[in-house]
């Protein structure tokens, strides 16, 4: 620090010691009129006989004015009466050697009791700006608590519009998948009902399929709603184990349903024995809703490609999925793997979904301590690439 630095430290804290001095206790403030009243008095009997005074009986009431204010003046009044007798005294038995110590004792006490109402004043205007400040003070600490409660209040008020939002959202996704099983159910059962018996036996069993169908799909969007809302609400904690990943993604397509996949070319690129870490039925589900959305979003006779990636031995493995549909728009990248959320261009649209199955994978994935993420340039036909990345084996 530079020495002028410092020395501006210095005259800080020296004028400030006054001020301090009204912090302490009283026991303490007391004990400092006490020494000066010690100064002052010796400064009085040695300085007399040379000076004609009494001036060092100014510190003494200069402090006990500042620090206890008119109590301190009368106190000292009091005391300097007290000490110039005795001074007085001395002087007449010949201890101190001054004769002129009557006029100096009574102008000294003048201008003492001038001084201490001085003091007393001044230590007045004092406390008025303390106080003042002190108002001041107090009023922006309420100002900026106000503040703090109009921001939680708006804070809790936007959390409370979000929910709304997203709820909103979910009835609107939901009830536009319930649309098209209900009226299909809802029309065949109204055909059965009013032209059965004048059916053939063909037609009546073909609105019978229709039907049930759609009574089939209205139970899976109840059951997936049911399952999106459960893992929503509690994830269950993953049970990871060592995966084949190859195998274990050839049993999977061999799952599907065979007239979905076999609309697609799919191209498996995979090393053998690439073995992650990671919970079966979790994995299992998030492949299942990335396959479901290729079949519900991604043109049929167009190609799959699932490559497996390992950067080197002990990196995490990716396994990526690449179609050739009409990808995702850059700006809605960030937010498809959010809770509800579908594609602009899908709101509304023919193909039905509830906007929760990217995120459950997110939240799967995230479980088994990997990753899942979009990759596309949003150009139709260029596709999206869903990327998964895994613990490898190898890092247990
Ligand atoms: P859902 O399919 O039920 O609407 P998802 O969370 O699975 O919900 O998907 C979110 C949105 O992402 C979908 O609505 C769709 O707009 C878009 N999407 C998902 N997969 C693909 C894909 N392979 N190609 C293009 N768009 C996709």
């Amino acid at each position: 620090m530079k020495y002028y630095a410092r020395i501006g430290i210095l005259l800080h804290r020296l004028r400030m010691i006054p001020l301090a001095w009204l912090n302490l206790p009283w026991r303490s403030q007391l004990l400092i009129a006490a020494l000066s009243y010690v100064v002052g008095i010796s400064g009085l009997w040695l300085l007399f006989p040379s000076t004609h005074n009494g001036v060092s009986m100014f510190l003494p009431i200069v402090i006990a004015c500042w620090l206890f204010r008119y109590r301190g003046l009368l106190a000292t009044m009091v005391l300097n009466g007290l000490t110039f007798q005795i001074t007085y005294i001395l002087l007449l038995r010949g201890l101190l050697p001054d004769q002129a110590f009557v006029v100096g004792g009574i102008v000294g006490f003048i201008t003492s009791l001038g001084l201490g109402v001085i003091v007393c004043w001044l230590r007045a205007a004092v406390d008025q700006v303390r106080m003042a400040r002190q108002q001041i003070l107090a009023a922006e600490q309420q100002r900026l608590l106000v503040q703090l409660q109009e921001q939680q209040i708006a804070l809790a008020y936007e959390q409370q519009r979000k929910i709304n939002a997203l709820k909103d959202q979910f009835l609107l996704n939901v009830s536009h998948e319930l649309r098209t099983p209900l009226t299909v159910l809802g029309g065949s059962l109204e055909i059965l009902n009013d032209f059965g018996e004048r059916l053939d036996p063909t037609t009546r069993a073909q609105y019978m399929k229709h039907a049930i169908e759609s009574q089939e799909d209205l139970a899976a969007l109840v059951d997936r709603v049911l399952d999106a809302t459960e893992i929503i609400s509690d994830i269950p904690n993953a049970k990871p184990e060592a995966i084949d990943v190859r195998h274990f993604l050839q049993e999977m397509l061999a799952h599907l349903k065979a007239h979905e996949i076999a609309a697609y070319t799919v191209h498996l690129q995979m090393p053998d024995q690439l073995m992650v870490w990671a919970d079966p039925q979790f994995l299992g589900q998030v492949l299942h809703n990335l396959f479901s959305n290729i079949f519900k979003y991604v043109p049929t006779r167009t190609e799959i490609h699932i490559e497996g990636v390992q950067a080197e031995p002990t990196a995490f493995i990716n396994i990526n999925i690449q179609d050739e549909g009409p990808g995702i728009p850059a700006d809605e990248i960030s937010l498809i793997f959010e809770k509800f959320v579908r594609l602009k261009r899908d709101m509304g649209g023919p193909t039905r979904g509830t906007g929760l199955g990217l995120y459950i994978c997110k939240q799967l994935m995230e479980a088994m301590g990997g990753r899942i993420w979009v990759e596309s340039s949003g150009q139709p036909g260029q596709g999206s690439r869903f990327c998964l990345s895994l613990p490898p084996v190898t890092s247990r």
